[in-house]
């Protein structure tokens, strides 16, 4: 029998096959079968636009197939990271075990030297855009968090440390072409909102701490350095510390800084990252920044970027929706048209194509004025600058903070209209990378701060500024190159609902407000991201 005999014994008359879909998603080029992505580059990187796009042009190819395949393969459940607790000669070493795979990517993703002073901010963007189309792949939050660390140090460079630069120095540039990677530990078991209810201790010994106590959220368990948060003996305020997972030369022998990671979580989402929960025991630990400022240090610095870069991934998980929904219409026929055919499956299309997009032209935007502020990154809203700058400052604060929680929460409804498009297929986890990077995304939502936290903290931050930063102002400032009667409807209702009882105890009219809380943040922040694409295209 010959091969296309057996073959057909095999699928009798039906010779049905997805080559041709797949074969033209294996051969997408994230970067350059994107050009909305190369439009809103030129547009925000100006005349660096050409060096950059060469560039990201030899990036694309690795990122778009063998880092993709990579992913997919380290999503198989049964390659899931797990704790070996102790060696085979009763030695505690709480080795993550994890496939050779997620190394391999690790090595390679960090190894491009994200962050350092040799790259520039917008390379280094839209490589993350790029990277974040993963989905998390185990990489995703490892990055993001060693951003904040970096930002942390070089916020408050410390001479009495000499390992504080060294810390730097290995998450930056690398050391022997080793990129150290970083986490931050801040929620314990009573609450990862309420982090001024930590109590994890850190007693003081020298110049130095030694942390007693239990992190509950600790994702990038396998990280070389964390931020931990946590509060000195004797004080009921937060402080911020660095906190290596080794002491030098104890990697190598698997003999952690006096802390034992009790189990790694089992979680919807981000299944190949590593979500500890740890308990410190005496851990080595050097202070960073203001004492008792933990909180203001935590969110102003750390959470902002994490925040920053969770819009970043966004926008990427979007794009990749948006692209692969659109071939796959492209390519289905049902009752002998293709699905895109259809005027319910184009509207779905398009308006994935457009959350996509608008999704993409808003982090650009904020980034862009990220990048245009001097010292964008601040413990708190800064009372000794210019009152321009500030104002610029605090749209800055909130722009992040309202991203955040819309591009989330369109997110998840992007990814599962594009898994709608393929139909039972859109469910299948080999069929598509997309059910993964559905839960991935609903993730993102939650950590970082969950939605209501973050809609409560941005209506008091406007109550709090509104003396010197009138809400009218704000909404004109956010909304500049929108039309009038758009900013006049913001402005209205915006100065409405300052009269409500949106943070008051619960009744029939506080639940109503805070749900036109809501509606208003939503639909605000697409109006600024609606500016964002109009100017690009
Ligand atoms: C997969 C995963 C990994 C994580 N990794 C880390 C990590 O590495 N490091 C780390 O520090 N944390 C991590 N977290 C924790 C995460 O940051 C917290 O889950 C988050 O901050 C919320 O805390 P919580 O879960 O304790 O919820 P809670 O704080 O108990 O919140 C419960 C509910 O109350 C609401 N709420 C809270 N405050 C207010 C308010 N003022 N007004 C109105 N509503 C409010 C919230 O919106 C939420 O709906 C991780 C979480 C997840 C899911």
């Amino acid at each position: 029998m010959n091969i296309a005999s057996k073959d057909q014994t095999v699928k009798g008359k039906n010779t049905y096959t997805f080559d041709e879909f797949i074969n033209k998603r294996q051969n997408l080029d994230w970067y350059r079968d994107e050009p909305f992505l190369q439009k809103a580059l030129q547009h925000f990187a100006g005349s660096d636009y050409e060096g950059l796009h060469n560039s990201l042009q030899s990036f694309s190819p690795k990122v778009s197939s063998k880092w993709n395949r990579l992913a997919e393969q380290n999503a198989r459940p049964e390659v899931r990271p797990y704790m070996l607790h102790y060696d085979a000669f009763n030695n505690r070493i709480d080795r993550i075990v994890r496939p050779m795979e997620i190394h391999q990517l690790e090595n390679e993703v960090f190894g491009e030297g994200l962050f350092s002073d040799q790259m520039s901010h917008w390379e280094s963007f839209v490589k993350r855009m790029l990277i974040h189309q993963l989905g998390e792949a185990g990489v995703a939050c490892p990055l993001t968090c060693t951003i904040g660390l970096i930002a942390l140090l070089e916020e408050y460079p410390d001479e009495n440390h000499p390992e504080l630069q060294q810390i730097l120095q290995h998450t930056k540039e690398g050391i022997d072409a080793d990129f150290a990677i970083g986490a931050q530990f801040m929620s314990e078991i009573q609450g990862g909102s309420d982090l001024p209810a930590n109590v994890l201790e850190a007693v003081p010994d020298g110049k130095n701490y030694r942390l007693y106590g239990n992190k509950f959220f600790c994702s990038v368990a396998h990280a070389d350095y964390s931020v931990v948060t946590a509060k000195i003996t004797g004080s009921d305020k937060v402080s911020t510390f660095i906190v290596p997972s080794w002491l030098p030369g104890d990697k190598e022998k698997e003999k952690r800084n006096s802390y034992q990671i009790n189990r790694i979580k089992w979680k919807m989402g981000t299944a190949e990252l590593p979500t500890g929960e740890i308990h410190y025991n005496g851990t080595l630990a050097y202070p960073v920044g203001p004492e008792g400022k933990g909180i203001a240090v935590a969110v102003g610095i750390v959470l902002t970027l994490s925040r920053l870069e969770i819009g970043i991934a966004c926008a990427g998980f979007m794009l990749r929706a948006a692209r692969e929904a659109k071939l796959y219409g492209d390519y289905r026929t049902v009752f002998g048209k293709k699905v895109k055919d259809y005027p319910l499956s184009a509207r779905t299309l398009k308006r994935v194509e457009n959350a996509a997009e608008r999704t993409t032209a808003g982090a650009f935007k904020i980034y862009d004025l990220f990048l245009k502020l001097d010292q964008p990154l601040n413990p708190g809203i800064p009372k000794d600058q210019p009152l321009e700058l500030r104002k610029q400052l605090f749209n800055l604060r909130e722009l992040v903070l309202l991203q955040k929680i819309c591009a989330t929460n369109e997110g998840a409804e992007v990814l599962r209209d594009a898994i709608s498009i393929f139909g039972g297929h859109g469910v299948m986890e080999e069929f598509s990378s997309l059910p993964r990077i559905f839960r991935d995304v609903i993730v993102n939502e939650q950590w970082e701060g969950p939605r209501n936290l973050l809609l409560t903290q941005i209506y008091k931050d406007i109550q709090r500024v509104a003396d010197w930063y009138p809400p009218a102002e704000f909404v004109a400032s956010v909304l500049k190159g929108a039309p009038e009667t758009t900013i006049q409807e913001y402005t209205r209702k915006l100065t409405d609902l300052l009269q409500k009882p949106v943070c008051g105890d619960v009744s029939d009219d506080s639940i109503e407000a805070a749900e036109e809380w809501d509606a208003f943040c939503d639909g605000f922040f697409k109006a600024y991201q609606t500016v964002a694409l109009q100017e690009i295209q």
